[in-house]
């Protein structure tokens, strides 16, 4: 559990709730973090990113603060979406993979997603990998492999053939032309 996790636990803090639930191990009971219920003991207390999450390990709904019945706004899947694709976006990334992981379904994350966000998710992913790839290409002398490899792609071609898609031009002109190393030589493709 991250540290301000446990805190908004303490301080029974409202702006927490649907962010995370937490359960207690010893009642098999899981809470809002606003729940008003005596401050559980720390070691006894687990971390549900979802309802659903907690009700599949195996614990109930707290009857005084009803998480279950917190509906999980649709910032709130946008927000999980968006933080999921940033911190995986160089492992190959499908929408039903997101979607398993914030427990919705992918029709559902899609729709929700391009409301909120103005893009979908695979358009979201495509803009963080090209702008890394974009800026390793500018300023270090990492090869293109290397580089394709750092944002998610196997297979350099393909790397290649999206960035020319959305960029306008391939990786090794857009290293010509734009590169701040002194040190970048041919590259392979
Ligand atoms: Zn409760």
């Amino acid at each position: 559990m991250q540290e301000y996790m446990w805190e908004a636990i303490v301080q029974c803090d409202r702006l927490y709730d649907g962010k995370f639930f937490y359960g207690l191990t010893t009642t098999k009971i899981f809470c809002r973090p606003s729940c008003k219920s005596r401050t559980p003991k720390r070691e006894n207390t687990k971390v549900f990113s979802s309802v659903s999450e907690a009700i599949t390990s195996g614990f109930r709904p707290c009857k005084r603060c009803k998480p279950e019945k917190l509906k999980a706004p649709d910032e709130e899947i946008a927000h999980n979406a968006k933080t999921f694709i940033h911190n995986h976006f160089d492992e190959s990334i499908t929408l039903s993979k997101i979607a398993e992981e914030i427990h919705i379904n992918p029709y559902h994350l899609h729709r929700t997603f391009k409301k909120i966000v103005g893009k979908t998710p695979s358009d979201y992913l495509f803009q963080i990998r090209i702008k890394l790839a974009k800026e390793m290409l500018k300023t270090t002398d990492k090869s293109i492999t290397e580089i394709a490899l750092k944002v998610g792609y196997h297979n350099i071609s393909h790397f290649s053939s999206v960035f020319l898609d959305k960029v306008g031009m391939n990786p090794s002109e857009f290293r010509k032309q734009y590169s701040t190393s002194a040190l970048v030589g041919d590259e392979d493709e």
